[in-house]
């Protein structure tokens, strides 16, 4: 049988229920049985009781006639009529015996004595009934004389050789009575269970459930002339039982009915909504359904919650996971595509440099080419290396207090001049009406790296128009706003969030001819959110793109904050400087050399950290140092510690490939000076040793 579960339940307490219902029916028809069996036995009992009670209050009297019936002296009684001997001998019996009338009849029937306890005269007996009492000898019968009923006993008089009354003729008539009255009946009720006892001629109207027993009251005609009626309580009671298994009954019927009602709401719904459920393969109002109702299965309802937001989150990790392989392999298309286009310029332009005969000019065209595309492949390194810096949480605001505005200017400067000559663009800058009042705390080199992102991008997606950085300081709303306005592409409003997500490029014809990884703006928004701030994008296809972002306003109070100031670089004096130039590689070192060699400076070489101390121990009047990181023997960081102990102040500027914001606060906490990235930057050195060689005279 396939049942449910509810279902199979519901057969199991139906059938339990029946098997009790039969159960408390057949208790009831039993106690009724018994109830009625009782009632015959006990009507039985007390019939043969009355009976037996009435014999033996009425044989004494019998057996007293007979003796009494058969005696010399009453026969001669008869005929002497001696009062004196009747009421010594006869009449005395009323008392010893509790009788009510002695009577004696002689033969023609006349009374001849007669005493009663009563007030009558006591010639009760009808004559008629004399001559039937010759014949017969003995009688017991009742009378009812004039409503009062008597039990009479009847006998012929003989002599006492005749004790049979069958050899002599009668010789008179002796007569016995007990009345039945009230004192009569008080002594059966006394000696007998009867509750109840009188003389009627109709039936009783008895109590119900009473049990009666009645007799009848035969006259000497045989004529019924009354009937004795004993009535006793039926105590025994059955009722009591029979209630008890009918409320039982009830409560059992109630019962089954809660019973029944409950099942429902706390199995059967339960068990259907996660049937429900279960087939629907999730229905959120029905979970909810669940998770409301207490105990198991609101606990299966927060299972299945949790469950189904496990499978949404699977679902969007698979989706997440397709998406991003997607975007991977875009992006190692792209990548590739990055990688190859400078390494093929420089591949390219380096041949053409050593195979073909080429003027100076022609030679300097196409080392600006390779040098570019150098600087390309930096790029998109120190993008990839940022970018997962930025995911493994390893990057940290470098906080320092900047004169925004002429930083600002300083790096809108810096971007103005890249913009090529054949853009036909305006590049404007709206400085912020607002004037802060003091230095302001941040990080300026992520600052400048957003800026230039976004500003980057405007020039590249802009064809002509104008491209414009503005910023606003707000002291009230402690923000400072920068906006970035281009008259460009724009971009549409499907990709308005997706372009901050990373390695995301809309792919169109000038996206593919400009180039770029699709990181610039996601490493600019995480920057962003590290500096406390955050960013939105207003666009319009064809009409151009809003990139507005605000970081916090906070003004330098902080003594521990560096100010940094911009500095006025002097010319140099006539000195010539000595430089000591720490660096393993020969290739590096010479160009190092060529490009120090430009100026009058005395140049000293290590060519491990080991060196570079020995020299530095021998020489005292060094005035830089140039050392390589990573070197033999010694490498930079070991090197500066023992270095700092000969030269505690002297400018050593450290040369790394590494390039990150950190490796860069390494560098300056081992106790160099400034760093330089490779490959070198020719103006970039010059800068560098022209300032340090300024502040450092000697
Ligand atoms: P990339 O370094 O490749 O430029 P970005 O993250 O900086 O990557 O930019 C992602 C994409 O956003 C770009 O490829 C370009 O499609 C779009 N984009 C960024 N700035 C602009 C802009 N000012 N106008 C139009 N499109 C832009």
């Amino acid at each position: 049988m396939n049942l449910s579960t509810y279902k199979k339940y519901i057969l199991l307490t139906t059938i339990s229920s029946c098997f009790f219902l039969i159960l408390f029916l057949c208790l009831y028809i039993y106690t009724n049985k018994q109830e009625k069996s009782d009632y015959i036995a006990t009507t039985a009992d007390f019939k043969k009781e009355i009976e037996s009670q009435l014999e033996s209050s009425w044989s004494p009297f019998e057996d007293q006639l007979n003796d009494m019936s058969f005696w010399d002296e009453f026969v001669k009684y008869i005929q002497t009529k001696d009062k004196k001997w009747f009421n010594f001998y006869l009449g005395s019996t009323i008392d010893v015996y509790g009788l009510d009338l002695i009577s004696v009849y002689n033969l023609n029937g006349d009374l001849v004595n007669a005493r009663t306890t009563g007030n009558f005269n006591g010639d009760i007996i009808p004559r008629k009934l004399i001559s039937i009492l010759h014949k017969k000898k003995y009688l017991t019968f009742f009378i009812n004389d004039n409503g009062t009923y008597y039990k009479v006993y009847a006998s012929t008089i003989h002599p006492s050789n005749d004790p049979e009354k069958k050899l002599s003729s009668p010789k008179g008539y002796f007569f016995m009575g007990l009345r039945l009255d009230e004192k009569y009946f008080e002594k059966i009720k006394n000696i007998s269970s009867a509750s109840k006892c009188i003389i009627n001629i109709s039936n009783i109207d008895a109590k119900k459930d009473n049990i009666t027993f009645s007799k009848e009251l035969i006259d000497w005609k045989g004529k019924v002339i009354g009937k004795f009626h004993f009535e006793k309580n039926y105590t025994k009671d059955f009722a009591v039982s029979k209630i008890i298994l009918r409320i039982i009954i009830a409560f059992f019927l109630i019962y089954l009915i809660i019973n029944i009602y409950f099942s429902r709401k706390w199995v059967f719904t339960p068990l259907k909504l996660i049937t429900t459920i279960l087939e629907s393969n999730s229905n959120s109002e029905q979970i909810n359904e669940l998770k409301n109702i207490n105990g198991e299965f609101g606990h299966i309802g927060e299972l299945f919650e949790n469950n189904n937001l496990q499978k949404i989150n699977l679902i969007n990790a698979k989706t997440q996971a397709e998406k991003s392989d997607k975007l991977k392999s875009a992006f190692l298309a792209n990548l590739s595509h990055e990688i190859r286009t400078p390494i093929n310029a420089i591949n390219g332009f380096s041949e053409l440099l050593l195979n073909t005969k080429t003027t100076v000019d022609e030679k300097k065209s196409y080392l600006k080419v390779i040098n570019k595309s150098g600087q390309n492949l930096i790029n998109i390194i120190d993008d990839l290396i940022e970018m997962s810096k930025i995911e493994s949480n390893l990057i940290s605001p470098n906080l320092t207090a900047i004169d925004l505005d002429s930083s600002i200017k300083e790096l809108f400067e810096s971007i103005k001049v890249t913009i090529s000559s054949k853009k036909n663009i305006e590049l404007r800058l709206i400085e912020s009406k607002f004037k802060p009042s003091h230095y302001i705390v941040t990080d300026e080199t992520k600052l400048k790296q957003i800026i230039t992102n976004i500003v980057t991008n405007a020039i590249k997606f802009t064809e002509k128009g104008s491209v414009t950085l503005q910023y606003e300081v707000n002291e009230t709303e402690n923000t400072i706003t920068f906006s970035v306005i281009d008259t460009g592409i724009g971009i549409n409003e499907e990709n308005l969030e997706k372009i901050f997500e990373r390695f995301r490029r809309i792919e169109s014809d000038l996206s593919i001819k400009v180039g770029g990884l699709g990181l610039g703006l996601s490493i600019s928004k995480a920057y962003i959110e590290l500096l406390g701030g955050n960013i939105r994008l207003e666009s319009k296809i064809d009409k151009g793109s809003k990139f507005i972002f605000s970081i916090p306003l906070q003004y330098e109070t902080n003594t521990l904050h560096k100010v940094k100031r911009t500095k006025k670089i002097k010319p140099l004096d006539d000195k010539i400087h000595t430089i000591l130039i720490a660096e393993d590689d020969n290739i590096n070192f010479l160009l190092f050399e060529k490009i120090i060699n430009d100026f009058n400076y005395t140049i000293l070489r290590a060519k491990n950290g080991q060196e570079a101390i020995d020299i530095c121990t021998k020489n005292k009047d060094i005035d830089l140092i140039l050392m390589d990181i990573k070197m033999p023997v010694l490498s930079g960081f070991e090197a500066i510690s023992q270095i700092r102990k000969i030269y505690p102040q002297i400018p050593i500027i450290a040369q790394t490939a590494y390039s990150s914001e950190e490796d860069k606060i390494k560098i300056k906490h081992a106790g160099f000076t400034d760093y330089i990235s490779k490959p070198l930057d020719r103006i970039k050195l010059n800068n560098l040793i022209t300032t340090y060689l300024n502040e450092n005279p000697n």
